[in-house]
């Protein structure tokens, strides 16, 4: 059996893929597929509005504030947010790792006005901000909530005088989220909550109303909101896959099981990591370490190449580093198996004890 720990695209429930081979040809006995469906007929606008419905219960959205269903992925957010939202106040990033240099560095090509707030790159991000000083009210201020690359996560989000726009790809649908110090969140869905091709924005209406007016329709959140993200052919795949992935969710205890379950796995990861600390070499301080992504390396880089070889022959894929920082991920995103976890932890151990 394959213990998938892709850093995503990654893994889905088995119970979801069986359900799409089991619909791809005929879709609920209407003798076509989903996929050769118009989007605007009712067989395909149930799947869209029961997708928004379900990600609303689950993730537990605010009536103030409207989900998205945008295509291009989260790369593109990183442009269309300062395009949308930096007026003459400007924007404010916090660089906590290559995500959010991205972000800052996409936002600085879309609009002037784009400022770093904090820096994390001279200790190769390893920490975050203890506070956030905001020498001004910002247009907005943009964090990401776990860096994917580098292992950083946010515990809590900062309490900022200016809207604050986080970037979830990586940890949306992986624990409840605090809304209440949050203008907008962003994420691609192919890490917890389905495949590539779609991504979710949640936004605060009084923020969406702030949005510039005079902007290409599909560049423009204000278009998107009119038309309940339907101004252009959707991603009809991808939202369908989200669909069954959040509703296999709901029918399996929702995001308070999901939560305890990535809790249980972090854990028994840590745990490990802690106890073969000499051999497995956090990069992130242990106070912003990520539940999601586990980033480490080991003493030398044959040592490294020798674990992935084993961990590989053992049927364990995806756990090489991001190609910038070198290293081991283990990413534990919402459904990576729990027994994977344990067998990966099992195999950890036994290879360091082998080196002791
Ligand atoms: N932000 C974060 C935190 C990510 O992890 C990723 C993808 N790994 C992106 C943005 C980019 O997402 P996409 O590939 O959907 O554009």
């Amino acid at each position: 059996m394959i213990h998938n720990f892709n850093p995503g695209p990654s893994a889905l429930p088995g119970e979801v893929l069986q359900s799409i081979q089991a619909e791809i040809v005929n879709f609920q006995h209407i003798g076509y597929s989903l996929l050769e469906a118009s989007h605007r007929s009712s067989v395909y606008q149930d799947v869209h509005n029961h997708t928004l419905k379900l990600l609303r219960n689950i993730l537990a959205v605010p009536s103030d504030m409207e989900i998205l269903l945008l295509p291009g992925g989260a790369s593109l957010q990183f442009a269309m947010i300062p395009l949308n939202f930096t007026h003459d106040r400007g924007a404010a990033f916090i660089i906590s790792g290559a995500w959010s240099k991205k972000a800052h560095a996409e936002a600085q090509k879309a609009t002037s006005g784009i400022k770093a707030l904090w820096d994390g790159s001279s200790s190769n991000f390893t920490s975050l901000p203890s506070h956030i000083s905001e020498k001004q009210v910002y247009n907005y201020i943009h964090i990401t909530s776990n860096e994917t690359i580098h292992g950083v996560q946010w515990k809590e989000y900062p309490h900022t005088q200016s809207p604050l726009v986080v970037d979830m790809s990586s940890d949306i649908g992986t624990s409840p989220i605090q809304w209440s110090h949050i203008d907008c969140a962003y994420a691609g869905a192919q890490k917890n909550l389905g495949v590539a091709g779609v991504t979710v924005l949640i936004i605060r209406k009084d923020f969406l109303d702030m949005a510039k007016q005079d902007l290409p329709s599909y560049l423009s959140y204000r278009v998107h909101a009119e038309h309940n993200s339907l101004y252009n052919t959707p991603p009809v795949y991808a939202i369908w896959v989200m669909e069954k992935v959040l509703s296999w969710a709901l029918e399996n205890g929702g995001i308070n099981t999901i939560q305890s379950k990535n809790r249980e796995k972090s854990s028994l990861v840590y745990t490990t990591i802690d106890r073969y600390h000499d051999i497995y070499r956090l990069h992130p301080s242990v106070n912003v370490r990520s539940t999601i992504s586990v980033v480490f390396t080991l003493p030398d880089q044959n040592l490294e190449n020798h674990f992935l070889n084993l961990a590989q022959k053992e049927q364990f894929i995806g756990l090489r580093g991001h190609r910038s920082i070198g290293g081991i991920r283990i990413s534990l995103y919402s459904h990576v198996l729990l027994s994977s976890v344990k067998a990966l932890c099992q195999f950890m151990e036994h290879f360091a004890k082998t080196l002791a």
